[in-house]
């Protein structure tokens, strides 16, 4: 089933308000197994309008319309709709009845603005909103069927939700040939995305049904699975397979699937564990800590730490020597295994992490240049573990990435040695 989403104001294409109807409805309609194939915004011109309802429905099978049918001068698309289908506009008995009550209720006279409400396409299908004023009509245009609601975001989802997606499954069940889908997002961590691809391109051969995709929302690159198939059965039986195989390839490198939260998932690893956590952060100034008591519930494993972003507070909170850090500066190995080992030692906790790097735009040495993170994680009757980091881009993105690099080296302690700390 071809499905296009046309939505009309001038406010959608000015800048002045951004299009949250359509992802709701693709989302609604993407659990039906449909993806939408074309989304139009059109400002409050009446010959564009009429002109992309006509081209949609030249185009599509459902076309599902939003805006323009309020009581005001720049709400003319029940007027567009009758010039595109070639009918007249025509009075809705029900909706004026309704309308009227509606007024006298808010002791108001039914004015002519308002009354404009129910003027409809001749021959369409009217059906009441039950949170405003002006109802959704349908009207058939050729082989296409066309649903306009109200703009408002709280009228257009209730509509959505009632009466919309019920009609189309409905419609859709009739057909023979649908498609049926399943998704799979599998989140990764510190894997680039051509890496990521490189991996797993390979598998796509052997997993027909399953369309491969990627997605990048730093720190993660995300690999997305769609599989489509003539039955729920063989989506879901083709989603596995492909799952099973992308697992199998990289590793501990997936953290998570769909809803999962980086984390979420940490703050799972370290509760199982009865481990607890302590932070030393220089160059993400608390970053981390934000990061995990965002997590309710985080005080049972995240004790505390400490921001000691000067080599003074190095030394006064995280027990750096002076000399460590005389010898080899703040950002380097040998001062990041100490903040981590310090950190610990302070606050008696299982581990210690701790990050220290030059954020830039300014600072770095020859060796160590801006991008240069050094992350150590500290953990009893084991050698402290330093790992040094090349981060590419602006001071926003190394805090970023050096935030979730340090985490990267818990979670795979976690993963790979969760009973002996
Ligand atoms: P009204 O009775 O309020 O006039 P309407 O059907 O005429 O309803 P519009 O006038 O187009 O709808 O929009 C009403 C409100 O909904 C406006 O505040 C508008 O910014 C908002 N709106 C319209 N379309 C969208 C959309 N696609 N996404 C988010 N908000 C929208
Ligand atoms: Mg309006």
């Amino acid at each position: 089933m071809r499905v296009e989403l046309l939505c009309t104001g001038d406010e959608l294409v000015t800048g002045l308000t951004p299009d949250t109807n359509s992802p709701d409805l693709e989302a609604r309609l993407f659990e039906l197994g449909i993806k939408v194939q074309r989304v139009v915004l059109v400002g409050d011109v009446r010959e564009d309008i009429a002109r992309a309802l006509r081209e949609a429905a030249s185009r599509a099978d459902v076309v599902i319309v939003s805006g323009g049918l309020g009581p005001t001068a720049d709400d003319f698309t029940a007027e567009c709709a009758a010039v595109a289908a070639g009918v007249p506009l025509v009075e809705d008995a029900g909706t004026l009845r309704f309308l009227r009550e509606r007024a006298q209720q808010r002791g108001r006279e039914l004015t002519p603005n308002v009354a404009r409400m129910a003027l409809v396409p001749e021959g369409a299908e009217v059906v009441p909103n039950p949170v405003g004023a002006a109802p959704l009509f349908i009207v058939r245009m050729g082989g296409c069927r066309l649903y306009f609601l109200p703009g408002v975001p709280r009228e257009y989802r209730t509509l959505v939700d009632g009466e919309v997606v019920p009609r189309v499954r409905t419609e859709l069940e009739l057909r023979a040939g649908r498609t049926y889908r399943a998704f799979r997002l599998l989140r990764t961590v510190r894997v680039p995305e051509s890496v990521l691809d490189a991996r797993v391109a390979p598998l796509a051969k052997a997993h027909p049904r399953v369309v491969f995709g990627f997605r990048t929302h730093a720190p993660e690159n995300q690999l997305k699975l769609m599989a489509e198939a003539p039955t729920q059965a063989e989506a879901d039986a083709a989603l596995a397979a492909a799952e099973a195989a992308a697992r199998a390839e990289l590793g501990l490198a997936v953290y998570g699937a769909d809803g999962d939260t980086y984390t979420g998932v940490l703050a799972r690893l370290l509760t199982e564990a009865r481990a607890t956590l302590s932070l030393a952060e220089s160059c993400t100034g608390g970053l981390i800590s934000a990061q995990l008591t965002a997590v309710p519930g985080a005080s049972s494993f995240l004790l505390g730490g400490a921001v000691v972003y000067t080599e003074q507070m190095k030394m006064a909170w995280a027990g750096v020597s002076a000399e460590l850090l005389e010898r080899h500066g703040a950002v380097s190995n040998p001062v990041a295994m100490a903040m981590a080992e310090g950190i610990r030692a302070a606050c008696q906790t299982t581990y210690g992490l701790s990050v220290t790097g030059f954020a830039g735009p300014t600072g770095g040495t020859a060796e160590d240049p801006v991008g240069t993170v050094y992350c150590a994680l500290a953990v009893e009757g084991a050698p402290t573990r330093c790992e040094r980091f090349s981060i590419a881009g602006d001071r926003d993105l190394v805090r970023l990435f050096a935030a979730s690099y340090a985490l990267e080296l818990l979670r795979e302690r976690l993963l790979t040695a969760p009973s002996s700390p």
